[in-house]
């Protein structure tokens, strides 16, 4: 089957490529106004705006950054942090926001939610959560966004710092599409 994803970002096609490993994934480049309040309401947004083109069935990733000390900051505003919002630019705005509200505990996690739209119109929406916590500097040259300076519960290094196919095994995007497997 191939499966059609909604994205404008490389970084999160290739991911899910390798996470489905096996399923053919093509990318669709749509860009839609990312204003819903939630992650489930845009990867809704996104999907169902790629199935409206294509008439196929679509999925869409719509994921962030949730940092306990800053209330759950920046969410679903994660790629518009900061701009240009280049991972240099994400991590260190991140940083400096936290210093200046002096964040002493550093839990955060990462959030993901997918859907998936039929021609029919039926949507269904899968979720992820990876735990963690934000360090004070960035590490590592891999992954996207804000990877170099999360680094998950249970493990010493950051996304960036660890082998993708290791990333793919525990992040917030990889929960979900396990689950996606089994409802699509
Ligand atoms: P959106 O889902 O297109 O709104 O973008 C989500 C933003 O959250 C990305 O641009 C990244 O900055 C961040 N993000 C989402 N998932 C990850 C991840 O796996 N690693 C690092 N940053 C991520």
């Amino acid at each position: 089957m191939e499966i059609l994803v909604a994205t404008t970002n490389k970084h999160k096609l290739g991911e899910i490529r390798r996470i489905l490993k096996g399923a053919r994934v093509r990318g669709l480049a749509i860009r839609v106004r990312e204003d819903g309040k939630t992650f489930e309401a845009n990867a809704v947004k996104k999907a169902r705006a790629g199935a409206k083109k294509t008439g196929k069935i679509t999925i869409a990733d719509d994921s962030g950054l949730m940092v306990d000390c800053l209330g759950g900051r920046p969410g679903v505003r994660s790629a518009r942090f900061a701009n240009p919002p280049t991972s240099e630019n994400l991590c260190n705005k991140l940083l400096k926001v936290m210093s200046n509200e002096q964040c002493v505990a550093r839990r955060a996690r990462f959030a993901c939610a997918i859907a998936i739209v039929y021609p029919s119109g039926k949507v269904k929406v899968v979720k992820g959560i990876c735990r963690g916590k934000i360090i004070h500097e960035m590490r590592g040259k891999g992954g996207f966004g804000y990877d170099p300076v999360f680094v998950p519960l249970g493990y010493k290094k950051t996304f960036a710092e660890m082998k993708p196919a290791m990333k793919n095994r525990i992040s917030h995007r990889a929960k979900a599409l396990r689950i996606l497997k089994y409802v699509v």
